[in-house]
């Protein structure tokens, strides 16, 4: 039968992963940490199994977490959201993305992304029979153009997708561009579906500027975000979406028929764990650490290192490398880097849709010092 998505495949992340566990490379592709959560959340789950916690939750998310996550937003953002009608627990950023490109999405609209971008919104996007926007973010910096923006926007704009910190260049937007986005979407009626699983990334003297700081954004905006990334948990697939009320009524027609509701263990040990914000205020130090750790490793190999304000990526360019491998496109370099060198890279390219080569792959430094150094250690021989 004919295909939905014609050009897709398999996800570069799924593909780098296997290739590094069939060539016992270091995998610093795919996102995740190779360490392992606060011993405390895993308790807090078994916990809440032991006390019962196992049936259906109601269907927008268990009440205590909903509450934990206005009071974070609150307490961080200053805007207060609703636990009762703007927020609605998902399973992972992943679902929260498509659940609110379909409530709001349709044949006919225009849906701007900002490239490179995450390799799930533009699918998502052509599921719906919207058509798919594509606004280079500034070449070299990764930087918003709001030229661009502003020329990309026409009466069938329906929503733009944002990314801060951004996967994969580590950007973080500054209060003058979010100002910026805010002035040019004021005079229309485009929603915004902002992507903040890093939020909580962000390396000093920066700080994350959430849509939910500027209340013309916020009127309009879908914010996402992710347990995942901010507490080791990447398979616990546990995210959340806050949303003004009526944008949250669409949200959530679509998340009943889509999931319904999220597994209820792990939003009540969630729940607990939020309680006590030193885990995601101490994250930025943590991973600082490990950034400097790896920037500092690689400023002894051929790569020219790329800026790196938040997440936990690092982007290096490999045109300072001998011939042939700076010569080999991006994904073929990053194949042959697993297998000859033995480290797992994702090459940007997979982050456009035209799979623009800009001799950039991207790092995951969520690891243990030690895998840092294993890799650096693999990388100096290049
Ligand atoms: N958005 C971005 C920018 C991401 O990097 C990720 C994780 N790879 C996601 C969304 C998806 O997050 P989750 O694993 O919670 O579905
Ligand atoms: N978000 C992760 C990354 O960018 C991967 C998630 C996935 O494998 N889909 O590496």
């Amino acid at each position: 039968f004919p295909s939905r998505l014609p050009n897709v495949g398999t996800t570069i992340f799924t593909v780098m992963s296997a290739l590094a566990a069939q060539h016992k490379a270091v995998n610093l592709g795919q996102g995740f940490p190779d360490f392992d959560c606060d011993p405390k959340l895993v308790d807090g789950v078994t916990d809440a199994m032991r006390a019962a916690h196992n049936q259906y939750p109601p269907m927008p998310g268990v009440p205590a977490l909903r509450e934990a996550i206005a009071g974070k937003i609150a307490a961080l953002y200053g805007h207060t959201y609703d636990a009762n009608t703007e927020i609605t627990v998902t399973a992972g950023a992943t679902q929260a993305i498509l659940t609110a490109i379909l409530c709001c999405v349709g044949p006919g609209d225009e849906v701007i992304v900002l490239e490179p971008c995450y390799d799930s919104y533009v699918p998502n996007i052509e599921l719906t029979g919207a058509s798919v926007v594509r606004v280079p973010l500034t070449p070299g910096t990764f930087r918003p153009d709001f030229d661009k923006i502003a020329a990309a926007l026409s009466p069938r704009t329906r929503a733009i997708i944002i990314n801060t910190p951004h996967n994969p260049s580590g950007t973080v937007w500054t209060p003058a561009e979010m100002q910026r986005l805010q002035d040019l979407l004021a005079p229309t009626n485009v929603l915004v579906i902002s992507d903040e699983v890093y939020e909580h990334m962000v390396y000093a003297p920066l700080q994350h500027e959430s849509v939910a700081r500027y209340p013309g954004l916020a009127a309009r905006s879908f914010i996402i975000s992710s347990f995942g990334k901010t507490y080791h948990v990447t398979g616990w697939k546990v995210g959340y979406v806050a949303a003004p009320a009526a944008l949250t009524a669409e949200f959530r027609k679509v998340h009943q028929f889509c999931v319904f509701t999220v597994n209820t263990p792990m939003q009540v040990g969630l729940a607990n764990y939020m309680q006590d914000p030193a885990p995601y205020v101490q994250l930025p130090a943590f991973y600082a650490a490990k950034r400097d750790l790896f920037r500092a490793g690689l400023g002894h190999t051929k790569f020219r290192l790329l800026p790196c304000e938040g997440t936990y990526f690092q982007c290096v360019a490999i045109d300072g490398l001998g011939v042939p491998e700076r010569d080999l496109s991006e994904a073929d370099f990053c194949q042959w880097l697993t297998r000859e060198i033995g480290v797992a890279a994702i090459p940007l390219s997979a982050f456009y849709g035209n799979g623009f080569d800009q001799k950039v792959v991207r790092f995951c430094f969520a690891k243990k010092d030690e895998t840092l150094r294993a890799a650096l250690g693999r990388l100096a021989r290049l």
